[in-house]
């Protein structure tokens, strides 16, 4: 039997009991306080933010403004963070009469945007690196949206509310788990906006605040249905499953979300300075409705939920509550491992699988992702298009018949010394590979972009030159510095797996 102090403030003594915990009467009367407003509050501020895009897109169609450089950016960032601005002003004022601290929800929003940018978005974009296999087959795009982006974000969320505010004396209502966990969420949508409109140097204003606003609702929801677990965790005693239930169906709310928006056009992100054109509002709509379903669904949950606590139709107290809130936080970090450890499959099973090709007498595997690019002069070539770009080549250059690998070697050097800028030999050498003997050259040049406009680029790459029976085989790897660790395994399993 736990000892009769209530559980909220942690001194009075408790007199009322819900589901295993105890309440003074002052805290009982919170826990089973039900927001008239609550519902109606939420749906104003979806439907106030719906209006604010529309506005923003109808001044940008009609006005037509032509922004540039740091105005363009700091307009950008301004935006950004315009939905969790608008959110926090909707909900003190509709809530003033019973206000919750305004410092608590917008510690919530801050604590979110710090942790996602300090440890979301490198889980997700950079030890991850979701973006460069996301779209391998479908299944892969799934499972990472859902065990990768979508518990990384969860559980940040969770995090926030439950390390951050969750034992205070503050979170005393149903209804703060809700309020504090959407301020959390926005805090992750902020980052995410922020990281997009530095990445783009600003964006066009329409259809990036629709791009913005969409992001914001989504992840508002999702932190409101986090919350809505973590406000129960709080006020009752929950099975060991409760908390770990509310991360994973967060989580796979969020990968629904991102799959059904990435079907949909995706055109509603506009780069820099492109105005002109209405944006398109199906991911928009998508994100409201996800919200407005949310909160509806969590309003009538806690409304079932005060009903059973009034009418005390819930188990009685068993064991201190704070021992089974240390068990559920651990099975909750337990449940994010394993999360993660999925993603790691994915991630791994994405990234080396490959598809076999057979082609001019070459048999061999590239990775599943590359597609095919042969062309001119190429017996064979692939291309990593969505990832690094990187690209693998068989060629076969007519030789002369006393040339060996080496005279193969200078005869390419004096070829792409004349098609590109700032050709060099780094380094070069004999190997074998498969028992054949070949011929290495690393080598560096400036690709110009003539064709396409782009800003000069440096390529790196590396050959090997087979010379048997008076024909000369080239396999080449072709990249960019910034990719060339990731890109080197790959070409060594295709140059391993290659027979000809
Ligand atoms: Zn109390």
């Amino acid at each position: 039997m736990a000892a009769q102090i209530c559980c909220v403030d942690q001194v009075r003594p408790g007199t009322h009991a819900i589901a295993g915990r105890w309440f003074c009467d002052e805290h009982f009367k919170k826990a089973t306080y039900a927001r008239a407003g609550f519902w109606r509050t939420g749906l104003i501020a979806i439907i106030g933010l719906l209006i604010f895009v529309a506005a923003v897109v109808a001044l940008d169609a009609a006005l037509q403004p032509q922004l540039g450089g740091s105005v363009l950016v700091l307009t950008g960032l301004l935006l950004a963070i315009v939905p969790a601005a608008l959110w926090l002003v909707f909900f003190y004022q509709q809530d003033r009469l019973e206000p919750e601290p305004v410092g608590n929800v917008a510690r919530m929003f801050v604590v979110g945007l710090a942790l996602a940018s300090a440890i979301g978005l490198p889980l997700t974009d950079q030890l991850f690196a979701v973006q460069d296999w996301l779209y391998t087959d479908p299944l892969t795009t799934w499972l990472a949206s859902i065990f990768v982006t979508g518990a990384v974000e969860a559980f940040i969320i969770f995090a926030t509310v439950r390390y951050f505010i969750f034992d205070s004396p503050e979170f005393d209502e149903r209804t703060d788990g809700v309020i504090y966990g959407t301020a959390a969420g926005l805090g992750y949508a902020t980052a995410l906006n922020l990281q997009f409109i530095l990445a783009n140097g600003g964006s066009a204003l329409g259809s990036g605040e629709v791009f913005v606003a969409e992001v914001a609702l989504a992840h508002a929801a999702i932190g409101g249905l986090l919350g809505y677990f973590l406000g129960r965790a709080k006020l009752e005693q929950d099975p060991i499953w409760w908390l770990p239930t509310g991360l994973l169906l967060a989580a796979a709310l969020n990968g629904l979300f991102l799959v059904l928006r990435g079907q949909l056009d995706s055109s509603t992100w506009e780069f820099a300075g492109q105005g002109g054109g209405l944006p398109t509002f199906s991911g928009l709509l998508l994100a409201g409705g996800l919200a407005i379903v949310v909160t509806a669904v969590v309003s009538w949950l806690m409304n079932r939920d005060i009903a059973r606590s009034l009418n005390n139709q819930q188990p009685d107290v068993k064991q201190d509550p704070t021992v089974g809130d240390r068990q559920s936080n651990y099975a909750v970090i337990g449940a994010f491992a394993v999360c993660l450890l999925v993603g790691a499959l994915v991630a791994n099973n994405a990234v080396n699988r490959t598809k076999t090709f057979s082609v001019a007498g070459f048999t061999g595997a590239v990775p599943a992702d590359f597609g095919i690019a042969t062309g001119d002069g190429d017996a064979y070539r692939v291309i990593d298009s969505l990832g690094t770009g990187a690209e693998f080549a068989i060629q076969t250059p007519a030789i002369e018949a006393n040339w060996d690998a080496a005279d193969v070697a200078t005869f390419l050097a004096g070829e792409r010394a004349s098609d590109y800028e700032l050709y060099k030999i780094l380094s070069s050498g004999q190997t074998t590979v498969n028992g054949k003997p070949a011929y290495t050259q690393e080598f560096a040049y400036v690709d110009n972009n003539g064709l396409t406009g782009a800003a000069p680029e440096v390529q790196q790459g590396v050959d090997y030159i087979f010379v048997e029976n008076g024909r000369a085989v080239v396999v080449t790897m072709l990249t960019t510095p910034d990719y060339l660790a990731d890109v080197e395994p790959q070409f060594a399993r295709f140059l391993n797996s290659l027979k000809f």
